[in-house]
């Protein structure tokens, strides 16, 4: 059984030991979402004008990630704290979470969706990077991420870091950041791809891979399915900072995210979303980034 099956079959049968992964993720009092701005002061002819104007705002996330955005097959929508910083920045806009338009991107194609205008704004474990910044704009940082490695729990091949992985085969996933950088820190490993970490995590499963090498956050997601078939090893080997993909001409939309991103870190509501989604896993919000650090 894949990890994207197994998922459903432990929600269906109700015998989750991490609830993070098919929850609705409601906090132990009060209504999760955050709330919706009723006054809201946008110039005309803005992105949030357009926006506002039709009444719904479309994301881009993953729907394979637990913990940042997972498909929860009871309802059809994703979960996780990706999704709840969509639902932060629709309130700002006078959105509530049940008009927003979820769509699934993968990482090869996020910028596609953002240039296309498939989706308003894609988070999705976006690292912000120069190359990136040549094609769309990005809000945030919203958090900062590390590439690191996960193995199947007994680490036969002894992999502690990218110089254990000569002639190893290592999975990640084309289009990310993680694909260029184990190229780079582990020249002599032989690099598997795959569109989607979930599938990298059923290789390592079932022994076509040595170890899967993503954002630690991502790691710690897939090893929540499997917490006894996984581990995670060796210390992070990169800085990834998420940020919120936007269009290039809609830097009117990047300044109002980055204005709702802010609020969230000052009034806690930000804190409050990781707490309930990643934070049950990797415990709970530090800080959060500076906006003018990448
Ligand atoms: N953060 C990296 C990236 O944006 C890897 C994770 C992903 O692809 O979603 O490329």
């Amino acid at each position: 059984m894949n990890l994207a099956s197994h998922l459903s079959a432990k929600c269906a049968a109700g015998i989750l030991l991490f609830t993070a992964a098919c929850s609705s993720n409601m906090p132990e009092s009060g209504d999760p979402n955050p709330p919706i701005a009723t006054k809201i002061n946008v110039p005309a002819n803005s992105t949030m004008a357009q926006i506002r104007n039709r009444g719904s705002i479309t994301i881009g996330t993953k729907f394979d990630q637990p913990m940042f955005g997972l498909k929860n097959p009871a309802t059809g929508k994703p979960e996780g704290f990706d999704v709840e910083i969509a639902k932060l920045v629709a309130a700002k806009l006078g959105i509530p979470a049940n008009r927003i338009e979820w769509v699934e991107t993968a990482s090869a194609n996020r910028e596609q969706f953002v240039q296309q205008h498939r989706a308003d704004a894609v988070i999705a474990t976006y690292r912000i990077t120069d190359n990136r910044k040549r094609l769309i704009n990005f809000a945030g940082p919203y958090y900062i991420a590390g590439q690191s490695l996960m193995v199947k729990t007994g680490n036969s091949a002894g992999i502690h870091g990218p110089d254990d992985l000569a002639g190893k085969d290592v999975c990640t996933v084309e289009g990310s950041e993680s694909s260029t950088t184990i190229r780079k820190v582990a020249p002599a490993a032989d690099v598997v791809l795959f569109d989607s970490f979930s599938k990298c995590a059923d290789a390592l499963g079932n022994g076509q891979v040595q170890a899967v090498t993503t954002d630690d956050t991502i790691l710690a997601g897939l090893r929540s399915l499997d917490p006894d078939g996984f581990e995670l090893v060796g210390t992070p080997f990169t800085n990834e900072p998420y940020g919120i993909g936007i269009a290039k001409g809609r830097e009117d939309f990047v300044r109002f995210v980055n204005g709702a991103l802010q609020q969230s870190f000052d009034d806690g509501e930000w804190a409050a979303a990781w707490n309930r989604t990643a934070g049950k896993i990797l415990g709970p919000a530090h800080a959060p980034p500076n906006l003018d650090s990448h």
